[in-house]
């Protein structure tokens, strides 16, 4: 196990800054969680944290490690994202294998970590369906379920719930709730969506334009927020 730190993430696309030096810190075990408006960052910075996109500026430490320069499979990081992007052509099992085999573990744990991913999801009886023939909160299952084969240090999701209808992402969101208890992952979350926040964060991180407006548990952005942003932003009556 391991916290994150991401300091001074500066990125532009062209003349465009995108991240402007943000800065956060997940606690070992914590789930943090992102949000702002459309076009404000934050896929950019999940996808900077998982290395699929570079930095111009700043660091990312997990643990004690800088992984700032390490490709995105050194990093001991999973990410989960909007769109499941699972393989079509291969199995549940096989989509959760996927990884596990790149990283050439062996047959038997893999097969073992899918089980264990499967159980924890709920999923045992869909291992050998394509993802064709599934409903869209069963593939966001497998989705989650090839990021815990691979036991990583950290989770990103980027909006894993946005695709779904609002009876599901309910359901979902108790999910990650559950899925939090009982690894205890340290996890960066993005949403769009408040109630979503304030329910699943430990603490939120509200971005705009690049920039962190405010950091806080939930009830502390609700009942104290820094300016007419946040409170909008979470709702808050006033
Ligand atoms: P969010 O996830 O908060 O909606 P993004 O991180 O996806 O925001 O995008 C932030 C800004 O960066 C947007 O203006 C977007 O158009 C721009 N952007 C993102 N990726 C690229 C890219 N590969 N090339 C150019 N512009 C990009
Ligand atoms: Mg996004």
């Amino acid at each position: 196990m391991a916290g994150l730190t991401i300091d001074m993430a500066r990125k532009s696309f062209g003349a465009t800054e995108v991240l402007k030096g943000v800065s956060i810190d997940v606690a070992d075990g914590e789930f943090a969680v992102i949000v702002g408006p459309s076009g404000c960052g934050k896929s950019t910075l999940l996808r900077a944290v998982a290395g699929l996109e570079e930095l111009d500026g700043g660091r990312i430490v997990i643990g004690v490690r800088d992984v700032t320069g390490l490709a995105p499979s050194e990093r001991g990081i999973a990410m989960v994202f909007q769109s499941y992007a699972l393989y079509p052509h291969l199995s549940v099992r096989e989509n959760m294998a996927f990884g596990l085999r790149i990283a050439k573990a062996d047959k038997a744990e893999i097969a073992r970590q899918v089980q264990r991913a499967a159980q924890i999801l709920n999923i045992e009886g869909l291992l050998d369906r394509k993802p064709a023939a599934l409903s869209g909160g069963q593939r966001q299952r497998v989705a989650i379920g090839r990021a815990i084969v691979r036991q990583p240090q950290i989770f990103l999701f980027d909006e894993p719930l946005s695709n779904l209808d609002a009876d599901l992402r309910v359901r979902m969101r108790y999910e990650f709730a559950k899925l939090h208890r009982q690894l205890g992952t340290t996890t960066l979350y993005v949403t769009h969506d408040q109630v979503e926040a304030m329910t699943l964060a430990d603490r939120i991180i509200v971005l705009r334009d690049g920039r962190i407006e405010q950091v806080g548990s939930p009830r502390m952005l609700y009942e104290r927020p820094a300016n007419i942003f946040v409170a909008q932003f979470l709702g808050t009556p006033r």
